[in-house]
């Protein structure tokens, strides 16, 4: 089969990249997908979300032991499937701090004010006007405020301002340095609102749109130093003009090395032919890490009974706790207590549970690193595409991340003794490690990731990244990639956001060169 375009992976920039290019009824595009459908009930349903882990829908991935985390290997839910991680998130939307965005050295496509705009272009803000309009409201991704929060999260935003970090009035979009608020969620009226729903269902009538699932890429045909279409488990799709990789940050260079793009020596070790040499691949990995602390609910949660009453509520009106995404609230603070951008988030869960998913009468307080130092890499293992890729974030092996964790998790403490949720809270489950010793070794014996990783394809203008600003792969003509892989440094915000952005100023860019 013949197309114009064929977009590998339908998560949260491949089907923006897919819906944008088959706009035009004379361009014809193929969005190959690994996964299946979307379907699963409890998609739509936001605290059905830890249910989706494990599932078809999930890749189900896991990191090498970690040095820096006590020697454990972290379990890594990826999206699969239409939508992509965006059909399995915790729908959080947190754009984060637009001064990243000029730090990517990507030249004057992708600073601030070029990049900037993209964010609000996407959003349909569905609550009151915020203070500082910070959201779009005409975009294709519903975004909404909690629907129906747990009265938890209200306290935790006054607590917060108790131990000195007060509400973000103007709102998330607007780039606070610090403060916190309620967190706007990627829903429609109490449920999930995935790219596919934003993007592929308004499209999928077009004639010159083809929508493949169940079809994993195999690798990038290459010929002449050109790609011209992508290999599947039966056959090959061809691109007359391009393949636009948006595979995700494991996906995207997953694939590039099994077609023989990246470390010559790396490739020849792992049974492939190299075909171009671009060393970046894969490399640059950078993830946030949580750790969380249980603290104990007096007089238990609307979480810990989930009977049918609640879900008929659910199904009557969207309201109570199976509408909850669970990361109801956000702050952002600084480690060194001073002004600027944030360099630690907590995140407010109103419930908790337990090593199995088992409710606890409890509440959950996690501590976010959002500037990690640490980097790591993805590598091939050998050269079946069904073989996942060998995944090291290299999680706090610089000794910088640890000093910065500490400050978060005692500021994550003071919150939790303020007198506000005194009323809610009975102390923590298990105690507050005592002296840093301590607490470094709970941090990392109980780290986990936020399911954030990017800058595995790294873009810039510099000859080391993977692809240039226009996010076309180094060395080779006709393939671009187009997902979070090309962010080089992980946000001090949450992922799906920028991921969906990159979707649009990347779809933008292939236009451009029609
Ligand atoms: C459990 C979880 C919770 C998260 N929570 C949040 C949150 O609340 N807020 C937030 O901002 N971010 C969150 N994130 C992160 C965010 O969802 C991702 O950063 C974002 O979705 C990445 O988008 P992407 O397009 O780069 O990749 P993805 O959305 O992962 O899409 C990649 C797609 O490519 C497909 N694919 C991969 N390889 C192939 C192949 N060889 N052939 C064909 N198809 C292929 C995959 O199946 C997938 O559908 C979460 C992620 C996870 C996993």
């Amino acid at each position: 089969m013949d197309f114009d375009y064929v977009v590998v992976g339908a998560g949260s920039a491949g089907c923006v990249v897919a819906a944008r290019l088959s706009e035009d009824p004379g361009t014809t595009v193929a969005l190959v997908e690994a996964g299946g459908p979307d379907d699963d009930p409890n998609v739509r349903v936001p605290l059905a979300t830890p249910e989706l882990f494990g599932t078809d829908l999930d890749w189900n991935l896991a990191t090498t032991p970690q040095p820096g985390l006590a020697g454990r290997s972290v379990t890594w839910p990826r999206g699969r499937g239409l939508g992509g991680s965006s059909t399995i998130n915790f729908q959080m939307w947190v754009p984060g701090h637009a001064d990243d965005l000029d730090t990517w050295a990507a030249g004057p496509l992708w600073g601030k004010e070029a990049f900037g705009p993209y964010f609000r272009r996407v959003e349909r803000w569905a609550g009151e006007p915020d203070a500082g309009r910070t959201h779009g409201v005409d975009g294709p991704l519903w975004i909404s405020p909690p629907r129906d929060p747990d009265p938890s999260s209200a306290a935790f935003v006054e607590a917060c301002a108790e131990a000195g970090l007060g509400p973000i009035d103007g709102g998330l979009g607007g780039s606070p340095d610090s403060g916190a608020a309620l967190t706007p969620l990627t829903q429609r009226e109490g449920r999930r609102w995935s790219t596919a729903d934003a993007y592929l269902r308004p499209a999928a009538d077009r004639p010159n749109l083809t929508v493949l699932t169940n079809a994993q890429v195999h690798g990038v045909v290459l010929r002449d130093g050109r790609a011209t279409g992508v290999r599947l488990a039966d056959g090959v799709l061809t691109a007359r003009r391009e393949v636009v990789v948006s595979a995700g940050a494991i996906g995207s260079p997953h694939l590039l090395m099994l077609s023989g793009i990246g470390d010559p020596d790396r490739l020849a070790a792992a049974g492939v032919e190299p075909e171009v040499a671009l060393p970046g691949v894969g490399q640059g990995l950078h993830d946030h890490l949580v750790v969380d602390f249980v603290l104990r609910a007096k007089g238990g949660t609307r979480f810990t009974d989930l009977g049918p009453d609640a879900r008929r509520q659910y199904d009557t009106d969207r309201t109570g706790p199976f509408s909850s995404n669970l990361a109801e609230a956000v702050a952002f603070l600084r480690a060194d207590g001073g002004d600027g951008p944030p360099d630690l988030e907590l995140i407010w869960v109103p419930a908790a549970f337990d090593a199995d998913g088992a409710p606890l009468a409890g509440r959950t307080l996690g501590v976010v690193l959002l500037q990690p130092r640490s980097r790591g890499r993805i590598d091939l293992v050998d050269a079946n595409p069904a073989t996942p890729p060998r995944i090291d974030p290299g999680y706090l092996t610089d000794p910088r991340d640890l000093t910065a964790f500490l400050e978060g998790v005692r500021f994550a403490r003071k919150v939790a003794d303020a007198r506000v949720l005194e009323p809610l809270l009975d102390g923590p489950l298990t105690p507050w490690p005592g002296d840093d010793e301590a607490l470094g070794a709970f941090v990392r014996e109980h780290a986990e990731t936020v399911f954030h990783p990017v800058g595995t394809c790294r873009m810039g203008t510099a000859e080391d990244s993977v692809v240039d600003p226009r996010l076309r792969v180094r060395g080779v003509a006709g393939l671009r990639v187009v997902d979070a892989s090309v962010i080089p440094h992980v946000p001090r915000g949450h992922t799906h956001a920028h991921a969906v952005a990159v979707g649009e100023r990347g779809a933008e860019l292939i236009k451009e060169e029609q």
